[in-house]
């Protein structure tokens, strides 16, 4: 068969198998590529693009995708390019002038990505950029990815830890349950808080932002309050904004107590286009009892613990200290499941009538599409 386009008018979604060491998850599930080829759209899946999320081929050819094994194929038959990681540059340089991608990419790290998809005229919407709306909620593959990430956390501390997290009365002594201590109360921190809870730890969390005490209480954690010594940090779009570092200090030393008394830290302090914040020195580490256990879901933007090393886990004073990178993709048949709805609820958002119709009076496309590209010639 001829592999360079098909001949008919109809839209090609491509999901291209990921490239980046250690990525799980696929950004179509056989669920959602049934939905748009009910649509009568074509979907192409490059062979074992699902195989990490336990998506054989098998399973996409029975929803109606046609599966590639041609290296490249799928990237130059695509008018629209899903994918989880951001491409690299020399995957943009296969994919279709005019093409849709969407993917996460980050504005603030993806430099060399973004100047390939500009040259080739591609347009990229990123799942990184998309506002924090009600209208938006069903694009939001960050919360997705932060929902998996907060609860695996908790699984990872509980793992680490050499004991319960429930209070246990026994026959053989009874056993007090584990503290657990989350920074930063966002979407990972509060699923975090709920399944440590679930698991029976006794749970507390601070952020920035004051108005999530109520989140906090909500899913049973104590509240740290904050707010009185430091004021508010709430930025925009319902984020966090970048602090001074003397704003840091005096956090920490509001929360040492807290950290101290912990058998487990869960940092998960984001400010978005910036560096984590430091909000567990090397002192507060020390102070913890041997044993404990801190898991910094921050890692990958620099770490919430001035001990992480990312991608790593190290044991410093006795303490455990786990800097998991892309926690998400060790959950890959959930994630992938929660991304592909995003995916699809994206595609479903910009093709009318089996074209692709982006608008960029839109307040999602304007935000979420990085770069632009001439419409996709079919
Ligand atoms: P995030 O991953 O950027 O940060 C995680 C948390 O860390 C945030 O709650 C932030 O306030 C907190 N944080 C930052 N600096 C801190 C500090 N110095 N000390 C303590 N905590 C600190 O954020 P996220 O979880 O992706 O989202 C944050 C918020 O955005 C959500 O809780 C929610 O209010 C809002 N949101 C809204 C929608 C929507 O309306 N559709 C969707 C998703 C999120």
């Amino acid at each position: 068969m001829d592999e360079a386009v098909s001949g008919d008018q109809v839209l090609t979604i491509g999901v291209p198998a990921e490239t980046h060491l250690g990525e799980n998850r696929v950004a179509l599930v056989p669920d959602t590529v049934e939905q748009l080829a009910d649509l009568g759209l074509s979907v192409v899946m490059e062979s074992g693009a699902g195989k990490g999320a336990s998506c054989d081929d098998e399973a996409y050819a029975l929803a109606g995708a046609r599966v590639e094994s041609r290296p490249g194929a799928v990237y130059r038959q695509a008018d629209v390019i899903a994918k989880v990681q951001p491409p690299t540059p020399s995957e943009v340089a296969l994919m279709r002038p005019g093409a849709f991608l969407v993917s996460f990419l980050d504005p603030s790290r993806n430099h060399e990505t973004l100047a390939s998809l500009t040259e080739h005229g591609i347009t990229a919407f990123s799942f990184n950029a998309v506002p924090r709306t009600t209208r938006a909620q069903s694009m939001d593959a960050m919360s997705a990815m932060s929902t998996v990430a907060g609860y695996k956390a908790v699984l990872l501390a509980a793992d680490t830890i050499g004991r319960f997290f429930p209070l246990l009365m026994t026959a053989a002594g009874t056993l007090p349950p584990a503290r657990v201590v989350v920074i930063g109360a966002g979407v990972a921190g509060l699923q975090a808080l709920a399944t440590a809870r679930r698991l029976g730890a006794v749970t507390a969390a601070c952020d920035a932002r004051p108005a999530v005490a109520e989140q906090i209480k909500s899913v049973g954690a104590g509240f740290i309050d904050m707010s009185v010594d430091l004021g508010a940090a709430e930025g925009q779009g319902g984020y966090a904004r970048e602090m001074d570092e003397e704003y840091y200090r005096r956090e920490r030393d509001l929360i040492r107590e807290h950290v101290a008394n912990a058998d487990v830290v869960i940092g998960t302090a984001q400010v978005p286009g910036a560096r984590a914040p430091i909000l567990i020195d090397e002192g507060m580490v020390r102070d913890m009892r041997a044993g404990s256990v801190i898991v910094d879901l921050a890692a990958e933007a620099g770490g919430n613990c001035e001990l992480t090393v990312p991608g790593d886990a190290v044991t410093r004073y006795g303490v455990t200290i786990l800097g998991p990178a892309n926690v998400a993709s060790s959950l890959a048949v959930d994630a992938s499941r929660m991304y592909s709805h995003t995916v699809g609820a994206v595609l479903k958002y910009v093709i009318k009538d089996g074209a692709l119709d982006l608008n960029f009076d839109d307040e999602i496309l304007r935000a979420a599409c990085l770069t632009r590209g001439a419409p996709a010639t079919t």
